[in-house]
């Protein structure tokens, strides 16, 4: 991937990133019409040691890359105050939609802040997300907060298989369950039910 290019002339959009996988093909794709600025806020990862060696791992190829990268404190309390009552729903289902709306919520508020005309969120990368529920919800928190919400689904048009190029490539870690503890125990029932399988 080329070095980054900073022009004046580029708007500046703030992304919103989970993970370094997730982020490669997005910068990549977006680079050459806007000025990127990473934004790590994920309060939704657990344990902390995940979430610490995830954001490490951005913090490293942002430096890579020359793309800066923003860090929001640990705030698991925050995660798991508004997912409460929706901790048996299934990956993808309402806890999804409320863990989507918080980590969008605080990107629309630091752009605000920090004078950024774009924000957008990498998530719609994965092969497990719902891209129009994630542009429907940054569209309304867009309208609220007074900058625009680049809407996407950036698995299509071969971005989902940028990202593996892009993580071979760099040699970057990949989690295997999305990030919350539920996620993280569903996808080790799966593991389990599919080595029972095997046997
Ligand atoms: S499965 Fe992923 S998107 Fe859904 S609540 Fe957990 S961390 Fe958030």
């Amino acid at each position: 991937m080329a070095e980054q290019l900073v022009s004046r002339d580029k708007p500046r959009l703030l992304l919103h990133a989970c993970c370094a996988p997730c982020s490669s093909s997005v910068v990549e794709r977006l680079s050459a019409d806007y000025a990127i600025t990473i934004l790590f806020y994920n309060p939704n990862i657990h344990p902390r040691s995940e979430h610490d060696k995830r954001r490490d791992e951005l913090i490293r190829w942002g430096k890579q890359v020359r793309v800066p990268v923003l860090v929001e404190a640990y705030a698991a309390d925050d995660w798991f105050a508004a997912v409460a009552g929706f901790e048996q729903e299934p990956e993808r289902g309402e806890r999804c939609t409320i863990c989507y709306r918080l980590r969008l919520q605080r990107c629309a508020e630091r752009a605000r802040a920090e004078g950024f005309t774009w924000f957008t969120t990498v998530l719609s990368i994965s092969p497990h997300k719902d891209a129009e529920r994630i542009n429907r919800l940054g569209s309304e928190i867009a309208a609220a907060s007074g900058c625009s919400f680049y809407c996407a689904n950036f698995k299509k048009q071969g971005g989902f298989q940028r990202s593996l190029e892009l993580s071979r490539q760099y040699g970057f870690y990949r989690q295997n369950y999305c990030g919350c503890t539920f996620s993280r125990r569903e996808s080790e029932r799966r593991r389990q039910q599919r080595s029972a399988g095997r046997t």
